[in-house]
């Protein structure tokens, strides 16, 4: 099975590039490696036979095509996006462009090499996330009949990117379907993002900035889950179905940021608690409070579990930043240093 995989050098991405290669695949990486995208995640795979890496922009639509026809791939998973909702909030163009206009050009790059090669299995695996779904109350869950109702620019982008990956299966029969994830932890994700934010912060004493009262709820799932999710979708999942992934992990932010704390008061002591260093900041414009999914189509279709609970995977995840300097230092020195983004400007 050779995989094109967009965003391979992501967070979530390099976690599906190095299962692909563990279970026997050959994988085609096209990432543009923007702010977010890391060759060192890909460290692990880099030297592999089975493994290619390729430099674009999906918005350059000759290229996509390009590398359709250098590969003839059996199947793409979709993931490269721009992924932050702070920065969607502040720069929202480069989102519409990405999340959308590349996913089109995927999707019609597909069309195309479909009608040209007899692919039978192809199958088309495009990565979404729950937050197409809006926010929940105290109660319910998220199922794939949940109406769409997106908040943020970056959820907003995804959703139209759904609609568009639904709209090539129904209309020309592209085998697509669409995964849509709750919030993903682990290692090798970029550190904007709340739990390497809070890691990196505490080990550095700078104050851990949370959002609002600590109270919004997100379902945790350890990447390397939702990597194992995606190759059974990809395997065993019926085209032009949906499958929401999630680890059954509900958390009040304000309790992540303490797991966090607790564990680094465990493996690197100073002389308080690093819940002290917690501040709570403005609120993101637009947070959305709760989100929580019912996994049971996956569970049930494609037998698919979890395997990390959240109190294992947080363990995983503080060790695995306390081991691994040389990955975040370059980035926090270099790329993003922990300073607030999205504040709506007047
Ligand atoms: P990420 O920001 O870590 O990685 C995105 C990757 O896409 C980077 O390697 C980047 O260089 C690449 N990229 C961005 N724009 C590109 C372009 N125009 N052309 C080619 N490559 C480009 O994101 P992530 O957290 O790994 O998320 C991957 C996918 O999963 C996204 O589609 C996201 O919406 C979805 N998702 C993420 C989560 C989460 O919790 N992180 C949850 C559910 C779904």
């Amino acid at each position: 099975m050779r995989v094109l995989v967009t965003g391979g050098a992501g967070f979530i991405g390099s976690a599906v590039c190095r299962h692909f290669i563990a279970i026997g695949y050959e994988v085609v990486v096209i990432d543009k490696l923007t702010y977010a995208g890391n060759l060192a995640s890909l460290g692990p795979v880099a030297s592999h036979q089975r493994y290619h890496f390729e430099r674009h922009d999906i918005c350059d639509a000759d290229a996509v095509s390009a590398i359709f026809a250098k590969y003839r791939p059996d199947a793409v998973v979709h993931l490269a996006a721009e992924s932050h909702v702070d920065r969607s909030i502040s720069g929202s163009d480069v989102f519409v462009k990405t999340n959308v206009i590349g996913t089109f050009n995927l999707l019609e790059a597909a069309r195309r090499y479909l009608s040209s090669h007899n692919n039978v299995g192809f199958r088309f695996v495009h990565v979404s996330t729950d937050e197409v779904y809006g926010s929940l109350g105290d109660e319910g869950l998220f199922t794939e009949d949940t109406p769409y109702d997106p908040s943020s620019p970056y959820s907003a982008t995804k959703a139209a990117s759904d609609h568009l990956a639904k709209a090539w299966h129904r209309t020309y029969g592209v085998p697509v379907i669409v995964s849509n994830c709750s919030n993903n932890y682990g290692p090798y994700h970029f550190p904007e993002k709340l739990i390497p934010l809070m890691i990196l912060n505490a080990l550095d004493r700078k104050p851990l900035p949370v959002y609002g009262s600590g109270t919004n709820v997100r379902d945790w799932l350890y990447v390397e889950d939702h990597a194992r999710a995606l190759g059974l979708i990809l395997t065993r999942g019926r085209p032009g179905e949906t499958y929401n992934i999630g680890g059954r992990n509900e958390r009040q932010n304000i309790d992540v940021v303490r797991q966090v704390c607790s564990w680094m008061d465990r493996l690197r002591p100073i002389d308080h608690s690093h819940n002290e260093l917690i501040q709570f900041v403005q609120d993101r414009p637009g947070h959305d409070q709760r989100y929580a999914i019912d996994a049971s189509k996956l569970e049930n279709e494609l037998g698919w579990r979890a395997q990390e609970t959240f109190e294992t995977g947080i363990e995983k995840t503080v060790r695995w930043y306390l081991a691994n300097t040389d990955w975040w230092q370059p980035l926090r020195e270099k790329v993003y240093g922990g300073e607030r983004l999205g504040l709506v400007k007047a």
